[in-house]
C-alpha cells in the first residue's frame, strides 16, 4: 500500500462556496485561483466553475496560461499585470485582462505596438500601500487610458487591507479615497474592491458602492475558510479541502517519557500515542503546537510534540479503539484550518498553499 498522506479536494463544496460569495453580494465575481487555487488546483478548480464563474484572477501570466491551454476561455484578470512589456503581446494572444497598478505600467501600455485594446482594470491605492496608483496619479493615469487604441475598457479597482478587521476604521476610509477619486472622473462606473473579508462582513459596501456594477474578487472563502477567526455565520462555506493520513506506528509512554526531536513532550502520566504518515514536508506547519485540534476516526484530540519532516504525534489516550491504520485529520470538515492555524501563528491561506507531497484526489457530485 502506498503512503497514506491524502489531500481530499471537494469541488461541490468549492461551487457552494462561488454561490455563497454571490448571493452575499450581488455583482460579478471573480473566483480568485492565484498559486494554484492556494494550493488546491487550479484548473481542476476553473473547470468546477466552467459555465458558472463570471471570470478568474490569478498572479502571473504562466497560471493564466496553464487555464488557457486547458481549454478555460471565460475571463481571467492578472492581478499584477505584466512584469515586463513583452509579455503584453501574449496577454493580447491569450484575451487576458490586466491589472494596471504603477505609473511604469501605465507608460508601457501607452506606447506599446499591440493587435488589439486590452481590457484594463486600474488600481488605486486607497490605503494599504501596497500596489496602486496614489489618487492624484489615478486621475491622470485614467484621462491617459479612457480611450487610448491600446485600451478596450476600464474597471476601476482597489484592494482593502484590513476587511477581516470588523473594529477597524481603515475599511470605511479606504471606500471614502476611493469614491470621492471617482467622483472626480467623467464617467459611471463599474468598480472592484472586495476580497472575501468583505463580502462576508461589509454590508456597508452596498451603501458605498454600486453593487450591481461591481466585481468581487472572492478568494479564501471559496475555498471554505472564513478570513474572520469568529465568523457572524459560521456554517456558510463548506471546506474544500480535506487534508487526511493515517496511523503508522503506536507507543506506550510511561510517566516522564518524551517523544520526538527535542523531546517537546513528556507524558505526565501513561498514555498511548499514535504516529501519523504526515510532516512538514506535506505542508502541515512545523510550528503547530502540542494541543493543536486534529481528529482520529472521528474523534477530536491533538497532537502532541514536535512535527518531524515526515510524521507527528497525536494523543490516543482517550481512544481506545483507535489503532494502526486508523484516520486521521489534519485538517477538513471535523478539523477546520483556521485552527490549526491559529495553533500555528499563521493563516489557513498559507496552510493551503503549502500542501505538497501529498496524494491529491479530486471530487465532483456533477461529473460522475
Ligand atoms: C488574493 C487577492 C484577493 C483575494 O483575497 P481573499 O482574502 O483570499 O478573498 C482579492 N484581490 C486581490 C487584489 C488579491 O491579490
Amino acid at each position: 500500500m502506498s503512503r497514506p498522506t491524502t489531500v481530499h479536494i471537494r469541488l461541490d463544496a468549492f461551487r457552494h462556496n462561488y454561490r455563497m460569495a454571490k448571493q452575499q453580494l450581488a455583482g460579478k465575481a471573480l473566483a480568485v485561483i492565484k498559486a494554484n487555487a492556494y494550493g488546491h488546483g487550479a484548473v481542476h478548480c476553473a473547470k468546477a466553475l466552467k459555465n458558472e464563474a463570471d471570470g478568474f484572477a490569478v498572479a502571473t501570466l504562466e497560471e493564466a496560461l496553464q487555464l488557457r491551454e486547458a481549454g478555460i476561455a471565460d475571463p481571467i484578470l492578472l492581478l499584477e499585470g505584466f512584469f515586463a512589456a513583452a509579455e503584453l503581446s501574449v496577454i493580447v494572444q491569450h484575451d487576458l485582462c490586466l491589472v494596471v497598478h504603477a505609473p511604469w505600467q501605465v507608460d508601457i501600455l501607452l506606447a506599446a505596438k499591440l493587435a488589439r485594446a486590452v481590457p484594463v482594470w486600474l488600481k488605486m491605492d486607497s490605503g494599504m500601500h501596497r500596489l496602486g496608483l496614489s489618487p492624484h496619479a489615478y486621475i491622470k493615469a485614467y484621462q491617459q487610458l479612457k480611450g487610448h487604441h491600446n485600451v478596450a475598457s476600464i474597471v476601476p479597482m482597489t484592494h482593502l487591507a484590513n476587511a477581516d478587521n470588523l473594529s477597524s476604521g481603515h475599511t470605511m476610509q479606504q471606500l471614502a479615497v476611493f469614491q470621492t477619486t471617482l467622483a472626480d472622473l467623467p464617467t459611471a462606473h463599474t468598480s472592484s474592491v472586495a476580497n472575501s473579508a468583505a463580502i462576508l462582513a461589509w454590508p456597508q459596501l452596498n451603501q458605498v458602492i454600486n453593487t450591481k456594477q461591481h466585481w468581487s474578487r472572492p478568494g479564501i472563502m471559496l475555498y471554505g475558510a472564513h478570513p474572520i477567526m469568529q465568523p457572524v455565520q459560521p456554517d456558510l462555506l463548506e471546506p474544500v479541502m480535506h487534508f487526511s493520513s493515517r496511523i503508522i506506528a503506536l507507543r506506550q509512554l510511561e510517566k516522564g517519557d518524551a517523544i520526538g526531536y527535542g523531546s517537546l513532550f513528556t507524558a505526565d502520566k501513561a498514555m498511548r500515542i499514535g504516529v501519523v504518515a504526515c510532516g512538514y514536508a506535506d505542508g502541515y506547519p512545523r510550528s503547530a503546537q502540542t494541543g493543536t485540534p486534529i481528529a482520529v476516526d472521528g474523534t477530536m484530540t491533538r497532537l502532541l510534540g514536535c512535527v518531524s519532516m515526515d510524521m507527528l504525534y497525536v494523543d490516543l489516550s482517550d481512544i481506545p479503539t483507535a489503532g494502526l491504520n486508523s484516520q486521521v485529520e489534519l485538517w477538513g470538515k471535523q478539523v477546520p484550518a483556521n485552527w490549526v492555524a491559529q495553533s500555528a501563528g499563521t493563516i489557513a491561506y498559507e496552510l493551503f498553499c503549502n500542501v505538497k507531497r501529498a496524494h491529491f484526489d479530486y471530487f465532483d457530485p456533477a461529473n460522475i
